[in-house]
């Protein structure tokens, strides 16, 4: 944010500030991917899916990892609520 903030005393045209925000963007959901995590533990498919994300080459590849992504936390996430309600 300090970063913008200069940009905009800087007098920096629009297409640079848009760049910005597009980084201050894909870091906060980077952020916010690893914050939302259910549990800190990833497995092997985690680790693979997470370098996949970060290397695919388009939008919509990333989308598809992305969902990929999700439905595995998903299914990692009920293994993790039947256990506990055997226990
Ligand atoms: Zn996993």
């Amino acid at each position: 944010m300090l970063y913008l903030t200069n940009c905009s005393e800087n007098d920096i045209p629009k297409l640079e500030q848009a760049k910005v925000w597009l980084y201050i963007k894909i870091f906060n959901e980077d952020f916010n991917l690893s914050f939302h995590l259910p549990y800190s533990d990833t497995c092997d498919d985690c680790d693979h899916l997470m370098i996949q994300e970060k290397n695919c080459g388009s939008v919509e590849e990333r989308g598809e990892i992305t969902k990929q992504k999700a439905i595995h936390l998903d299914e990692a996430n009920l293994r993790h609520s039947i256990k506990r309600e055997d226990k």
